[in-house]
């Protein structure tokens, strides 16, 4: 079974830079053009299912804007970068 994974997007700090959206490996990422953050920027989001929780993401965001989650074997939610 393939290792399921989450993000959340912290709007007050994206800024639309498209530099997670360019390194996730699977593809699940992209602007969401039909929200704007209180800056006034498209923010990133997960588009569709296949996130792994491989937390390259949180790693390249330059605004610490993104928090991976992963499922546990034992099926707890658990934050990896906070
Ligand atoms: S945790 Fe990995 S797979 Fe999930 S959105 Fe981020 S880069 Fe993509
Ligand atoms: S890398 Fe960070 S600031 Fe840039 S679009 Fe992704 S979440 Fe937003």
């Amino acid at each position: 079974m393939p290792i399921k994974g989450w993000i959340e997007v912290n709007d007050l700090y994206c800024k639309g830079c498209e530099l997670c959206v360019a390194a996730c490996p699977q593809n699940v990422l992209a602007l969401d053009l039909d929200q704007l953050t209180p800056k006034g920027y498209h923010p990133a989001r997960l588009i569709t299912a296949g996130c792994t929780g491989c937390n390259i993401c949180a790693i390249v965001c330059p605004d610490a804007a993104i928090t991976v989650y992963r499922e546990a074997r034992q099926k707890n939610k658990v934050a990896i970068n906070a």
